[in-house]
């Protein structure tokens, strides 16, 4: 993790920890993106892909490795993932938009058709957006997964939306 950019990831970085899908892979629809770049003993991700996608191994200090081929962008890992680290990026959603869904943790939920402020992975406002899913079964313990439609060029970007009445927001 770069300590110029205080804390958070760039995709430069994700790239070059081999954990970024292709521009081929995006075209395609849904992906899961893992945003996980600290060796700590961890595999959830792993256990929850029903379609062997993530591959952790041992020792369980493994970085996740995902295997963009087997990804349904089913969204199945994003909320057991304890770290917050996976998103689902969708470039195809439609008429110029794509959907980046991501775990959200914070009460009061936002309610679909809500138009908000989407944040990149730094919690700085980057475009406007609409909540379009809230996924929060009992399956998902505490951690819903809220999806937002954004402009398809800033779909590798956002990484959250803002909360009401708060400046930032997840990254
Ligand atoms: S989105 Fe679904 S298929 Fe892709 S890695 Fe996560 S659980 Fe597996
Ligand atoms: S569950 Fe999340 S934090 Fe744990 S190894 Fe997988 S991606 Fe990393």
């Amino acid at each position: 993790m770069s300590v110029e950019n205080e804390g958070y990831l760039t995709i430069e970085e994700l790239k070059a920890a081999g954990q970024y899908p292709s521009g081929a892979r995006f075209q395609e629809g849904p992906v899961a993106v893992i945003e996980c770049v600290q060796e700590i003993p961890c595999n959830p991700c792993e256990t929850a892909c029903r379609f062997g996608a993530i591959r952790v191994g041992e020792p369980i200090t493994n970085l996740p490795k995902a295997d963009e081929g087997k990804c349904t962008g089913c969204g199945l890992c994003v909320a057991r993932c304890p770290g917050l680290a996976i998103f689902i990026v969708d470039k195809t959603y439609g008429e110029g938009l794509g959907a980046v869904s991501f775990p959200y943790e914070y009460f009061p939920l936002p309610s679909e058709g809500d138009e908000v402020t989407a944040v990149d992975r730094a919690g700085r406002g980057v475009c406007a957006g609409t909540v379009v899913k809230i996924l929060a079964p009992e399956s998902f313990d505490r951690t819903p997964v809220v999806t937002v439609a954004v402009p398809v060029g800033k779909a590798e970007d956002v990484r959250g939306i803002e909360r009401a009445g708060q400046a930032g927001g997840q990254s």
